[in-house]
């Protein structure tokens, strides 16, 4: 008997390529502001690290394209204190899932602010018992320690818990190595062979697992 729900946020309960554009086109502002002013970065070098900065941690780019200390840290600043200001919807199934009559718990990764504002722009806080967000900058907190402590403080038993996510590495995995069974939702069939209790490319089929 399932008692609560764990779900995931990006990509989970709303698609992040919807957002995706307005979002970096402020990180991408800095970037440009500075690669000008201080005029160490080729212009086609700039285009490069727009685009790798949509797929990969900030930390990787840093590195890898070894940006200037002084740049680094002022759009790492940036994604500390973005926002993201507009409208957001979430995936039309999420409006069934939310009504399921058990706990729901929201985990997610990612700079607090941003991942604030865009729980306020869904109009989804009122949907979860507990919304936690593992800020990576200051904690070295799992999702896999976050759900071993939700499951101590509300005294829940594995079996009584589900988690619903979209990244076999992240929250998948995480569930699985605690024996929580699990929905890897997958819309475009990425992951034919990860592990997962149960997998769909429709979040909707949660209901008939649940029902
Ligand atoms: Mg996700």
């Amino acid at each position: 008997m399932k008692k609560a729900i764990i779900f995931d946020l990006d990509n989970t309960i709303y698609p992040v390529n919807s957002i995706a554009d307005n979002l970096f086109a402020q990180l991408f502002g800095v970037l440009d502001q500075n690669a000008a002013t201080i005029n160490n970065l080729h212009p086609d070098t700039v285009e490069r690290i727009k685009e790798e900065m949509t797929r990969r941690p900030f930390q990787y780019i840093v590195d890898k394209y070894e940006l200037d200390e002084a740049i680094a840290e002022q759009m790492l600043d940036e994604l500390r204190n973005m926002t993201y200001d507009l409208p957001m919807q979430p995936f039309e199934d999420y409006h069934h899932l939310k009504d399921i009559p058990l706990d729901k718990f929201l985990v997610t990764t990612g700079f607090p602010k941003l991942q604030n504002s865009k729980i306020e722009r869904l109009g989804i806080k009122g949907d979860f018992k507990e919304i936690i967000i593992v800020d990576p900058d200051l904690s070295k907190q799992t999702k896999k320690d976050v759900m071993a402590d939700i499951m101590a403080r509300y005294d829940y038993q594995p079996e009584e818990l589900f988690v619903i996510g979209d990244d076999p590495d992240s929250e998948i995995k995480a569930a699985l190595s605690l024996d929580i069974d699990t929905f890897l939702f997958d819309p475009k069939d990425t992951y034919p062979d990860a592990p997962t209790t149960h997998k769909s490319r429709h979040l909707k089929d949660v209901l008939a697992i649940l029902g």
